[in-house]
């Protein structure tokens, strides 16, 4: 078994600022990262401290790992510091992955906002690698204003397959800023689509307050319970189960999750927190 405390150095080899807030750092440990999608790792900035973060590359590809981080507190902040060439920790893969074999032959739906986009920016490329092994993939993506809007430049090539829609939406779009596409809330887009849900899958991953409304509306077009997939990013620290601090009613977030279907956790005590 892999020895969870193990810290595979990672050197940063590209930096892309991605929003003011938003940053990709690209990286090559120094041994392979076999992760499943939807599976987190401890990201450590030596001599600062750790946190849990989804890749959001493909997971085809274990010699680099992308990873998508928000500025938003201690550990972050200096996350945002680091440069191409500077050396920092994984630990990992921890928690469990999207089911991929039960999404195959189906019409897959991605439904996100903000920072959420990286486990499914990972998702999507990792689906991408053989497209046609599913019906359709359709992911739509929300940003706050088109500032804020992530992965920016890779629309162009996401829209190149012929089974796959990649639809996005900002909020607001500010004076000064520009936007050829959709203004709206990401949940309204599904309006926008031919409505699939029979027993295909949807995964939705945001902030609390879009997956709740999200998941609100796949469920009145018909979506089934199991087959609603959610990332949990809940307050953890060792990553496997012995700290507690990310106890979700029965579950641990860590070890039972990050990913689960909505009917698994739907009465659990405080989700959405
Ligand atoms: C499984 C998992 C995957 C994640 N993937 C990503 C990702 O791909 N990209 C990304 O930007 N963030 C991700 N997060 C959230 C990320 O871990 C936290 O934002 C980060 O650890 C905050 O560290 P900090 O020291 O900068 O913040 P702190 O200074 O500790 O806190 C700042 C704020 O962030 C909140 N916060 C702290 N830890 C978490 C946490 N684990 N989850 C949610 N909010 C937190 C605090 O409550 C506080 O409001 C993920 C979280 C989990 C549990």
């Amino acid at each position: 078994m892999q020895n969870p405390y193990e810290v595979i150095p990672a050197e940063i080899y590209e930096v892309i600022q991605e929003s003011p807030l938003i940053r990709t750092l690209r990286m090559k440990p120094q041994k392979p990262v076999s992760f499943k999608t939807g599976q987190f790792l401890e990201i450590s900035i030596p001599g600062i401290g750790e946190g849990p973060f989804t890749p959001s590359s493909s997971h085809h590809i274990a010699e680099n790992v992308d990873v998508t981080i928000m500025k938003t507190g201690f550990v972050t902040e200096y996350v945002h510091q680091t440069k191409p060439g500077d050396v920092i920790g994984i630990r990992g893969p921890f928690g469990s992955n999207y089911p991929l074999e039960k999404f195959k032959g189906k019409d897959v739906l991605i439904l996100g906002g903000g920072c959420g986009l990286a486990p499914l920016r990972s998702l999507f490329l990792t689906m991408l690698h053989d497209n046609k092994e599913y019906n359709s993939i359709t992911f739509l993506a929300g940003s706050k204003t088109p500032k804020d809007c992530i992965y920016r430049d890779e629309a162009t090539e996401w829209r190149k397959y012929d089974n796959v829609q990649f639809i996005r939406a900002v909020d607001q779009v500010p004076e000064g800023e520009e936007w050829n596409e959709n203004v709206c809330l990401v949940t309204k887009l599904l309006e926008k689509i031919e409505m699939k849900p029979n027993d295909n899958p949807a995964i939705v991953c945001g902030p609390p307050v879009m997956m709740k409304f999200g998941i609100m509306d796949l469920l009145k077009y018909g979506f089934k319970e199991e087959n609603i997939y959610l990332s949990m990013e809940k307050k953890m620290y060792c990553g496997f189960g012995q700290c507690r601090h990310c106890v979700m009613g029965k579950y641990y977030a860590c070890k039972d999750g990050p990913v689960f279907a909505y009917d698994q956790i739907k009465n659990e005590e405080a989700i959405w927190e």
